[in-house]
């Protein structure tokens, strides 16, 4: 149907990037990415328009955004046409401009398009071996220079590696190599590396990745006080698996938590680096000031708790230390704490202890002569804190407690 709102506009359409690659490989991707021979954005609003969805332009770059109503999200980008001097006075020559959108983009598999105007509908177009590369599991850049033009692809190489079990190939490894010598990651702030970390927090499993960085000698531009080797390593690989395992368990319970796994990962990973290497870190990489003071402070707030939460107490009491913390608190907690029975403790916390209510309600309180104000809620917290900890069971039990 897209095709044919591009035919009734008159331009060439097609699907391109990590959406042709998942179709090959018959895995599912429910982002459509679309470059158009035309203006993107007139056609994404044709498109948002007939979808009955909504429209968010980015006029600087002729993008657009549209999401329909069933969540689908489409990207529509404008290849732009280009056109070249030829020698000898021959007319101007028009590069076909989709194949030079695909030749500016990160690697080989990701570099096909599939037309979609009606006729030409299901074209594929692959100007650079990526069926093959597809075929032989292969990562591979497109020209020598990819990297020094965006150090961030390395993160975008290895995320796709280990995600889709491919091999990133010789020549490509190699080039990473140069790039790591050349230290461009030393001399860049770009935010981009950023971006593309967190989206390999985001990962099934993020610590393949993060192994793979630091084989490539990343780290010691990401979080130069890490200084690994073989204790901090194992130390590093831990704190992720737990951070992951805590997180899988957390949706478990909760399937919609609202979880920020950037701020759980990368407070994991600085659990034993002080305020001065957060904030050091969030500079050179233009962390949001927002995140960099929930980074600050969560770490602050959850280590000052850690030896309070080691020694025994009663439920009641845990629930009072844990129930103003939020998910990633909860998680870091988790994820660093090195006595076992912490873990179980925060999850109970989440499973149970953060639910239990009184049986008797304010309007019980009431009808038993209690006067409305602020001593309501107080009872209503002490009868709570009396069923945390297993010293009524019964609506019985808390009348009786009331009378005490
Ligand atoms: P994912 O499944 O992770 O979303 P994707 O391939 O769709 O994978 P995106 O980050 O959404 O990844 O990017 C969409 C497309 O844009 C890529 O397939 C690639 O062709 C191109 N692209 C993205 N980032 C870069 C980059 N840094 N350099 C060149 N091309 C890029």
């Amino acid at each position: 149907e897209v095709g044919e709102l591009a035919d009734e506009i008159g331009f060439k359409a097609f699907a391109v990037g990590g959406f042709v690659r998942d179709l090959l490989l018959k895995t599912a991707n429910l982002d459509l990415d679309i470059v158009v021979e035309g203006n993107g954005i007139a056609f994404a609003k044709k498109v948002a328009e007939h979808f009955k969805g909504k429209f968010f332009p980015h006029e600087k770059f002729l993008t657009a955004t549209v999401t329909l109503p069933n969540d689908f999200k489409i990207d529509i980008a404008t290849a732009r046409l280009e056109y070249y001097e030829s020698p000898a006075a021959m007319p101007m020559i028009q590069l076909s401009s989709i194949k030079l959108d695909l030749s500016r983009r990160d690697f080989s598999i990701n570099a096909m398009a599939l037309q979609i105007n009606r006729e030409q509908f299901g074209t594929l177009i692959d100007y650079f071996n990526s069926q093959s590369d597809l075929r032989n599991q292969v990562i591979r850049v497109l020209h020598n220079l990819s990297f020094v033009e965006d150090p961030s692809r390395i993160f975008r190489a290895i995320r796709f590696e280990k995600r889709m079990n491919f091999h990133i190939g010789p020549h490509t490894k190699g080039l990473i190599g140069n790039a790591v010598a050349m230290n461009l990651f030393g001399k860049s702030r770009d935010s981009r590396f950023l971006s593309e970390l967190k989206i390999i927090f985001k990962e099934k499993d993020p610590l393949g990745p993060l192994v793979r960085l630091a084989e490539f000698g990343l780290f010691q531009y990401l979080w130069p006080d890490l200084r690994p080797n073989y204790r901090t390593d194992r130390r590093f690989c831990h704190g992720i698996r737990q951070t992951k395992a805590a997180i899988k368990k957390l949706y478990e319970i909760e399937p919609k938590a609202k979880i920020d796994k950037s701020v759980a990962f990368l407070l994991t990973i600085f659990h034993r680096s002080g305020p001065e290497e957060i904030q050091a870190f969030c500079n050179r990489f233009n962390e949001e000031e927002k995140i960099c003071k929930k980074l600050l402070q969560t770490k602050q707030r959850c280590d000052a708790l850690l030896p309070i939460l080691y020694t025994p107490m009663a439920k009641s009491e845990l629930h009072q230390h844990l129930q103003d913390l939020n998910y990633e608190d909860l998680l870091y907690i988790c994820s660093v704490a090195k006595k076992s029975h912490i873990h179980k403790s925060v999850l109970d916390y989440l499973c149970q202890l953060r639910h239990i209510k009184p049986l008797l309600k304010g309007k019980d309180l009431m009808e038993m002569g209690y006067p409305r104000g602020p001593k309501f809620s107080e009872i209503l917290n002490s009868l709570k804190r009396a069923k945390m900890d297993g010293l009524v069971s019964s609506r019985a039990d808390e009348e009786e407690l009331l009378q005490k």
